[in-house]
């Protein structure tokens, strides 16, 4: 599915809301989202409750972020090479979904990292995969050490939003064949399972969320022309209908059961990550098992030869494409925008056809605006006005 039809559908993830699971327009739904498999029936949703009103004003802004979703057609590069007299596990390219796969993708990577038979390795990169990647390893009785340009909070995945998410932009329709999508979905399965035993545990690293997709017209009526987005974006496979068992359904909601200022609305329940105190959970239990991370910029890959680790695992997201010269890897712009955090708010906003969603997290409402030719922009300087411009959107929608 294009990325315009994805925005014209609308019950868009909230992670990269530009992924919608369709109405009953067009193709499946490619890239997550959510609202969950198609829900109960009308008026399954009592009783209502009151929601927290949103503050959405523009002087609520405290931050504003760019960052670039390592997209790769083929989906993520998990393969190992003998070269510089190592053995180097590449682990990256994970699209829109980084966050989402991580354990799996792990999971995935570590019998390449066993292979190169070493008890003491070194993972390059210290973002989403780089870190869990080092968790996995050292779970598995491994001593690691990071290398890194960057640490948290200055890594490209610390600027994520932070939904579960683990289609979106994972790879192209073409490239999804039966042994890839069986990968991925191990790879989801995995992660799944992973983030459910950190619930429940202080800061509130990972949680579950209501949320509501709203629209001006009947979910099963395609949105007009204007609402859809640029062309650049390949076609997405529909991977997340297989996760069905492990997704609420969406509920769709009678008028009047809701605040807010559109006609036709459902609620969904997601799972999202809290990033900044997620990020320094990992940290800290990387640190606490011995862990080291060391400030170390690589410009050529021979530059692994220099490393004492006999078996070295490549995790520099987007970095690798110029690492490696890896053309391979696309840069999808994603800017997103942090209100004043409102405890209060617990629930998640996608509004469908507008470009628009917002997910309350501790350290702040994250609100996320598309651009129009975000597909292939490495663009990395903050548009203001796009941001400016979603919090107004989100505004209308309360009374
Ligand atoms: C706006 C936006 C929203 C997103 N929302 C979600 C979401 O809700 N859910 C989700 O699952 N995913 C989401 N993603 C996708 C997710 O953020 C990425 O897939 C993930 O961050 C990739 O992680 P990474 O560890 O591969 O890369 P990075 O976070 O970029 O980490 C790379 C690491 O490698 C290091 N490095 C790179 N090059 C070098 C070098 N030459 N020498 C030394 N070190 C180097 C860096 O310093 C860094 O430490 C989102 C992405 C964007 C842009």
């Amino acid at each position: 599915m294009k990325r315009r039809l994805l925005l014209a559908a609308g019950t868009a993830t909230l992670a990269s809301f530009s992924k919608c699971s369709h109405a009953q327009t067009s193709a499946p739904a490619p890239t997550s989202p959510d609202p969950g498999p198609a829900g109960s029936a009308l008026g399954n949703f009592a009783p209502p409750r009151a929601l927290a009103p949103l503050r959405a004003k523009v002087d609520r802004i405290i931050d504003i972020n760019v960052c670039r979703r390592p997209f790769r057609a083929q989906g993520p590069r998990i393969e190992s090479e003998r070269r510089y007299g190592k053995t180097i596990v590449h682990h990256y390219g994970h699209g829109g979904a980084g966050w989402s796969l991580s354990w799996g993708s792990a999971q995935l990577a570590l019998p390449l990292i066993r292979a190169g038979g070493a008890r003491q390795i070194a993972v390059i990169g210290c973002g989403a995969i780089g870190l869990t990647t080092a968790r996995v390893a050292q779970m598995n009785g491994m001593k690691v050490r990071i290398y890194c340009k960057e640490r948290p909070p200055e890594v490209a995945s610390s600027m994520a939003t932070g939904m579960w998410s683990p289609d979106s932009r994972i790879c192209s329709s073409e490239h999804a064949t039966p042994a890839w999508t069986q990968a991925w979905e191990a790879m989801a399965r995995s992660s799944f399972k992973t983030y459910q035993s950190l619930l429940g545990l202080a800061d509130q690293p990972v949680e579950w969320r209501d949320g509501y997709l709203l629209s001006d017209i009947p979910f099963d009526q395609p949105l007009p022309d204007s609402a859809h987005g640029g062309d650049e974006e390949p076609d997405y496979p529909d991977l997340i209908a297989q996760l069905d068992d492990i997704r609420p359904k969406s509920v769709l909601l009678k008028p009047g059961v809701h605040p807010f200022r559109v006609a036709h609305a459902k609620r969904f329940t997601q799972m999202s990550f809290n990033i900044s105190s997620y990020q320094r959970l990992l940290m800290d239990d990387f640190l606490r098992a011995g862990g080291e991370i060391v400030h170390e910029v690589f410009e050529h890959p021979r530059q692994f030869s220099n490393l004492r680790e006999r078996t070295i695992v490549n995790c520099t997201g987007y970095g690798a494409r110029a690492l490696l010269g890896d053309n391979s890897i696309i840069p999808v712009r994603g800017q997103t925008a942090r209100l004043v955090p409102q405890i209060e708010v617990d629930y998640a906003l996608i509004y469908r056809g507008h470009n628009l969603f917002m997910l309350p997290r501790r350290d702040g409402v994250l609100v996320q605006a598309q651009g129009e030719h975000d597909f292939g922009n490495e663009d990395m300087r903050i548009d203001r006005a796009l941001s400016v411009a979603a919090v107004e959107r989100l505004a209308s929608l309360f009374a």
